[in-house]
This record gives C-alpha cells, structure tokens and sequence, in this order.
C-alpha cells in the first residue's frame, strides 16, 4: 500500500531525498564517516552549509544586502530572537493576529517585555478570514510589522502582502517557506523552521536585510543576528545532519523548476482538493476564497463522529495524519512541496468514496 503523509510538520520529505540520505549516511562523500560524525569545522561541512546557502539565495533571489543564517530553536526561537535583533528603538510591535502561531509570536514578545499592538485581528471570524490593515502605520512607531504568511492550524495564507507604509515587515514563513513565491525585497527579515517544506526538524532558516542587523546587549548568544552573520551560523556547533539533509531538499527544488515550478504544482494540488470540498454535499472547508492556503486545508463533514470515522478510514487506506488541530477539529490535509499531485488524488478519491457510502 502507497502510504501519504498529510501531517503538518514534521513533514513528508522528497523520496529521492530519503533514498540519497539512506544511500550516503554511512559515509559521505567516499571519506569512511557519516554525515552524523564530522565536524562542523571540516571542510566537508563548510562545502555542505554554504552550498545550502547558495541555494537558499538563488531559489528565492535574495538580493545581496541580505543574510541568510542557520539558527536552532525552531519559529518559537524566533518569536523570541526578532524582538531582541530588531524592536530595539521604540521597543514596539505592530501584529495582525490571523491565528494561533500569530498569537504565539506576539505573546512571547510581551513576556520579554516588548509592546506588542494587535492592529487587526479575525479571532471573532475564527481565524477564516485574514486580518487587514486599516491604518496608516510608520516606522516612527513601531519597529517592524509581524505577520504570519501562511496559518497552518487555521488554512489562510496572504497571498498579496498587507500594506504597510515604511515600517519593517517581518514575516513568518513556516508554513509556506518556499511553498509559493514572495519578493525578499518586501522583508526586512523572514523566518521558519524547515520541518513543514524543506527538510527534517532542527533548522531555522533566517533572511535578513543588513541594516537590521547590529550589536545589541544583553540577549542570548545563539539568538544573535549580530554574532550569527560573523561566524556564517557556526557560532556554536550547528544541527550538521540537518543542514545537509535540508541541503539535499534545496537541490531537489531547483530540480522542480524552483519555486515557480513547485508553486504551479502546489497550485495543482491545492485546486484539486479545495474544488471537490466545494462541489461535495458531505465535506466542506469554510475558508474566505481569496484567503485559502496552498499548503494547509481544514475541512469537516460538520459532524464530529463522522470526521473521526473518515480519519479513521483514510487511516486504513494510507492516508496518514488527516486529524484537525485541536483547536479548530475536523480533517486538515498539508500539502507542502514534497506530497506529490498523485498523494492529493489518492485523498480526493478516497474522500469521494467515503462520501458515496455516507
Ligand atoms: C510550525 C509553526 C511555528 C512553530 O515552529 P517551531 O519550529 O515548532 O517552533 C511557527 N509559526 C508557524 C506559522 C508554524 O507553522
């Protein structure tokens, strides 16, 4: 039985990725030592991190005035790194609160002690809507706008960025990293864990702008800009396996025509699970239609015991990991890059089946 995982991170990786990670773990490159065992200091490492970076660049054509770090810590790291890199002049925040991970980033600020204003927030639409900003907003307030560009438990992702004036945008791409096309130029700086797109938990990818990177006092080592871009993200030891298996999955995406090439399949597929929910008399998914993401789909029958009996059956057919998040229920399908047009298919089928008995 093909077996597709639709979880939302860890996430399905590319098969030829798993097959050249299991091919090459017990020595890469001829020298007798796995991947697992060099030193971030070799050479062989330093060919593998910058190669990574390379291909970061030329994927998403960050223009030069930008970095590209490594960090640990996950987009929960972040939440905690951004503030203290960047909100050092007004110690103030502008969010628009378009979910769970939103919230999250804007709480771990304000326990840090920053101001954090929530300038437009769709909690009371249940998040199936995306914030707007209806205001004005300058740089002589806040010192940077956070966004989520793509809710993963909620199903919503900004396509079109929010206006917003002169003020640094910071954008938390966890989910749709690479999933679809954004213009770095737009950023002051972009963060995300790899785990949903791009590779196995363990890597932070971080872009951002060289103005916005400067000493600051008093934080954290491994959560600074400052240090990270003087020891190219080797300030302490790096997640080396991770780096080079999310290096394995950088190639791979070159191979798919970059990010055009996978945003059109990612189109695909998103169009061909959200046109059954909305053609289906059984499933539905009550996203705002300009605001649907590519690479998270919530649906639900309505009914919780029927939710859980088709988790249950696509379970038994292969069709791994479909449960809701808690917090919003029903069946969620993740399509990042990596579940291919045919995993989608074999979902669609199967849910019009169950639909058929139902
Ligand atoms: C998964 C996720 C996070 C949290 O990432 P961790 O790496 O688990 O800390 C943050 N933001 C978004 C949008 C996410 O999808």
């Amino acid at each position: 039985m093909t077996v597709y995982n639709f979880a939302a991170g860890p996430a399905t990786l590319p098969d030829p990725v798993i097959k050249q990670i299991q091919a090459e773990l017990p020595s890469i490159n001829g020298s007798g030592m796995s991947i697992m065992e060099i030193s971030h200091r070799s050479k062989m490492f330093d060919d593998i991190i910058n190669a990574a970076e390379q291909d970061v660049r030329d994927l998403m054509d960050v223009p030069d005035n930008y970095h590209i770090l490594f960090f640990q810590g996950g987009g929960t790291g972040q939440f905690a790194a951004v503030p203290m890199n960047l909100a050092t002049k007004h110690k103030k925040i502008a969010l628009l609160d378009s979910g769970h991970w939103a919230t999250r980033a804007g709480d771990e600020a304000a326990n840090l002690g920053y101001q954090v204003d929530v300038l437009a927030s769709t909690k009371n639409q249940h998040y199936q809507a995306l914030p707007q900003l209806n205001q004005r907003i300058s740089a002589n307030d806040y010192d940077y706008l956070h966004i989520t560009t793509n809710n993963t438990i909620e199903g919503t992702a900004y396509h079109q960025l929010p206006e917003h004036g002169d003020v640094t945008l910071v954008g938390d791409l966890s989910s749709n990293f690479m999933a679809e096309q954004y213009n770095v130029n737009d950023f002051g700086l972009i963060f995300g864990g790899v785990q949903k797109n791009l590779g196995p938990a363990g890597v932070t990818l971080v872009i951002v702008r060289d103005d916005l990177v400067q000493p600051v006092d008093h934080i954290p080592s491994i959560l600074n800009y400052n240090l990270f871009v003087k020891k190219n993200s080797m300030y302490n030891t790096p997640p080396v396996f991770n780096i080079y298996a999310t290096g394995l999955v950088l190639k791979w995406l070159k191979d798919q025509g970059g990010i055009a090439g996978i945003e059109k399949v990612n189109r695909q597929k998103a169009s061909l699970l959200y046109d059954f929910l909305d053609d289906s008399k059984l499933f539905a998914n009550h996203i705002k239609a300009s605001d649907r993401s590519l690479t998270n789909i919530p649906f639900t029958t309505g009914d919780a015991d029927l939710d859980t009996q088709a988790i249950t059956a696509a379970t038994e057919a292969g069709l791994m990991n479909l449960k809701g998040h808690r917090s919003v229920g029903g069946l969620r399908a993740s399509l990042y890059n990596a579940m291919p047009l045919a995993g989608v298919q074999a979902l669609v089928d199967f849910l019009h089946n169950f639909e058929k008995q139902h």
